[in-house]
């Protein structure tokens, strides 16, 4: 360890003064000091403001700081769907879009349990929206018992249609496997969030993540997200927190390719979006290796040229990691 390294314990003690952590730009991954800023923040809501985007020179992580006030994220978390995404997807284009990157995360999850022989019979997921992975879960497993903590209030309905256990802290609820698809991205100390949701993960239980790889490079703006991971950080994060047969991968169009989409494709991808939506669904529907598990032309025509279903050798728009609980 050089010396711009502190251990995890001290890293945690200063975490609890977290205002102080956080103004110095201490790593949330790996607690280097060795951090620079990299780029201003780019955002829409007041409590961003003064934020900026500032690379761990140890471990690579991408991450905003000073990091808005916990309170500030609460309440901007907890109206989730309004403030970020102007409501619930409810759209039958949209309704194809999220069931079908629900059941491609679920393909790529389903590889290493199989690989490993383990058996999930309790899941426990955090942030699961309106339920899209949850639903996708229990229509291939309809004898798990499936707990959820959701702090947009928006999605209970839903998730309780579904017959999601709704919980308030991760505490009391015994898993098999935990999931966090799109949510740590958000987290203003990851390691004692992990930490928190697998406290009662079973040994050599399943931990499943995924996350916007590096989304900075190629989006106008950083709101919502705080964190911005990619594979080094990724692999580190879960190697300090004690988690054993870590498997990371890129999944989705490059970087380099969205970094270069012209405005002649974005342009041919909204035609393309129109006549979908108007039922012109069959010539967009190719079945490409990856999408097995989508059975309806109207899945597959909606993902297709987001390649969620392709890993990627290098970086690419997310990042999927699963691992074991020692
Ligand atoms: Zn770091």
């Amino acid at each position: 360890m050089n010396s711009n390294h502190i251990d995890l314990a001290e890293w945690e003690k200063m975490n609890k003064d977290s205002e102080k952590a956080l103004v110095m730009a201490i790593c949330p991954i790996c607690g280097s000091r060795n951090s620079r800023r990299q780029g201003a923040f780019r955002y829409e809501h007041s409590f961003f403001e003064g934020c900026s985007r500032v690379i761990c020179g140890d471990c690579e992580m991408v991450f905003a700081a000073p990091m808005p006030s916990e309170a500030d994220l609460s309440s901007y978390n907890s109206s989730y769907f309004a403030t970020a995404h102007g409501g619930q997807p409810s759209s039958p284009t949209a309704q194809a879009f999220f069931t079908a990157m629900a059941r491609l995360r679920l393909a790529f999850l389903k590889g290493f349990l199989d690989k490993h022989r383990i058996v999930v019979q309790r899941v426990l997921e955090l942030g699961p929206g309106p339920g899209f992975f949850a639903r996708s879960w229990l229509e291939q497993a309809p004898k798990s018992i499936y707990a959820a903590i959701e702090t947009d209030r928006s999605s209970h309905e839903s998730l309780l249609k579904i017959g999601v256990n709704l919980v308030d802290t991760a505490d009391e609820v015994s898993a098999d496997l935990v999931v966090m698809s799109h949510v740590l991205e958000h987290v203003r100390e990851p390691v004692g969030f992990v930490k928190a949701a697998t406290r009662g993960l079973r040994s050599g239980g399943v931990l499943f993540i995924e996350v916007p790889c590096r989304d900075w490079e190629h989006k106008t703006i950083d709101e919502p997200h705080i964190l911005f991971f990619d594979k080094v950080p990724m692999l580190l994060f879960l190697n300090n927190l004690g988690f054993t047969d870590i498997e990371i991968a890129y999944y989705g169009q490059t970087i380099s390719q969205l970094k270069t989409n012209s405005k002649l494709h974005s342009v041919l991808m909204r035609v393309r979006s129109k006549l979908i939506s108007w039922g012109l669904v069959v010539p967009f529907a190719t079945t490409q290796a990856g999408m097995e598990t989508l059975t309806d032309p109207l899945q597959r025509a909606m993902v297709g040229p987001y390649g969620a279903h392709r890993e990627s050798t290098e970086p690419a728009w997310w990042l999927r990691a699963v691992a074991r609980k020692r």
